[in-house]
């Protein structure tokens, strides 16, 4: 698949079938798998062998739909969990621990900010949250010895600030640390950070990877580049001894391709168990095939709605990246010039009381907290996914308290338009 263009590899990345094999990935339901000699079973323990033994580790069907989305990303390996918060959890707790520091982009999902600032504060780590367009040297400034990652989202949910990914992989690297970037709102169909230097990817799959708002999901992919071995000292869960596992090291054992996602397999989702069930792989593949034929049209119907919005008089200001008048727009030509993603956010003048009397009047826009979804959906961050949040910190993580987050979906742009606009004109 290597070698074909991401269109092909959405349709059929991941699988080959031999033969009179089903055309269709199969769903392997099954929590167990069985074996001749218990020998053949401990070369599965030592992770000498490759195969299956129980589902809470691994399961065909999850690593099928993980192969596709590995080579939609040009990754070296890559693993399917239960959900984006475990993606993001587990991408930065395979390699920083009590004691240990994060730098993030301030500017993320209201989820992943009280993962970071408070349970995982809780667990003795530290975050340092930067603005998403500091300079290099403040940037620089924010990392400290015992720093393990660097994290920012490509374009950020809900405030729809681009990363510049080649600053912060330049900043990271030079650190001797990785870049882990969210890239659920561009995809690997727009974007593909590990071209600009990202180290690690993440992904909410319940987003537009499924997009039919069908199953919840999660994946991580590694790049295969970063050289843990050369920062020893900084990653001693890569490159020393497992204890839990026969004294494994993953990085001498896996080499840089296998090393991150093999403890992340073998250690955290052996021990934390959010795994993906094979039926949800199964409906995110279905989602995957028809990816970038989506993308373009939410990426469309978004243009044409912030287009629309820009010249409305009840209308105090519209972000999307994707329009020639952000200040995001060079970035955005630099790393998604195919498109960005169908989320558009605006505030309308009268703020936080006319902003909810709009949405009441949608007819075609759900008011839910989602996005990403082949129907158009909308929200209010402030009343609702970022309520833990002060004005200030919402201001700071670029959320506005009038901010309306309204995610075009596939339909017809000019329904969707006519709708905005006769809900605008009640409101
Ligand atoms: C939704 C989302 C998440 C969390 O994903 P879940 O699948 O809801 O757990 C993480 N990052 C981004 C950018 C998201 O939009």
């Amino acid at each position: 698949m290597k070698d074909y263009k991401i269109e092909t590899k959405c349709v059929q990345g991941g699988y080959t079938p031999e033969n009179g094999e089903p055309r269709q990935i199969p769903i392997i339901q099954s929590t167990t798998f069985k074996y001749a000699t218990s020998e053949d079973m401990g070369k599965l323990f030592d992770l000498e062998a490759n195969g299956y033994f129980y589902s809470r580790l691994q399961n065909p069907t999850c690593d099928t739909v993980a192969a596709k989305i590995c080579e939609l990303e040009g990754g070296s390996a890559a693993m399917l969990l239960s959900s984006g918060q475990a993606a993001s959890f587990f991408a930065i707790f395979n390699i920083a621990s009590a004691g240990d520091h994060v730098v993030s982009s301030a500017s993320i999902y209201g989820g992943t900010y009280n993962l970071f600032a408070v349970t995982m504060k809780r667990m003795g780590i530290d975050f340092t949250f930067v603005d998403p367009d500091c300079t290099e040297d403040e940037l620089r400034a924010a990392i400290r010895p015992n720093t393990k990652a660097v994290f920012g989202e490509t374009i950020a949910n809900p405030a729809l600030t681009v990363l510049d990914i080649e600053k912060f992989a330049r900043v990271a690297h030079e650190a001797g640390v990785p870049l882990i970037i969210d890239n659920t709102f561009a995809t690997p169909v727009n974007c593909r950070p590990f071209e600009f230097g990202a180290d690690i990817v993440t992904h909410s799959t319940t987003k537009y990877m499924d997009g039919h708002g069908g199953a919840v999901g999660g994946c991580i992919v590694d790049s295969g580049k970063f050289d843990w071995m050369a920062h020893k000292d900084k990653f001693p869960g890569l490159c020393t001894p497992d204890d839990s596992y026969h004294g494994i090291t993953y990085a001498e054992r896996f080499g840089k391709e296998g090393a991150f996602i093999t403890k992340a397999t073998a250690q955290l989702m052996r021990d934390f168990g959010a795994v993906q069930s094979p039926q949800s792989a199964f409906l995110l593949n279905l989602g995957l095939e028809s990816l970038h034929v989506r993308m373009e049209r939410h990426c469309l119907n978004a243009r044409k709605v912030a287009e629309f919005l820009e010249g409305h008089e009840k209308i105090a200001w519209v972000n999307y990246p994707g329009l020639k008048s952000s200040k995001y727009y060079a970035l955005t030509e630099k790393y998604m010039p195919n498109g960005t993603c169908g989320v558009v956010s605006f505030g309308i003048k009268g703020g936080r009381p006319a902003a909810e009397r709009f949405m009441k009047e949608l007819k075609i826009a759900a008011i839910e907290t989602h996005v990403a979804d082949a129907r158009s959906c909308c929200l209010h961050p402030a009343s609702s996914t970022h309520r833990q949040m002060t004005d200030e910190e919402l201001t700071a993580a670029g959320v506005p308290s009038d901010l309306v987050r309204f995610s075009c979906g596939i339909e017809s742009y000019e329904d969707l338009i006519a709708d905005i606009s006769s809900a605008l004109d009640k409101a």
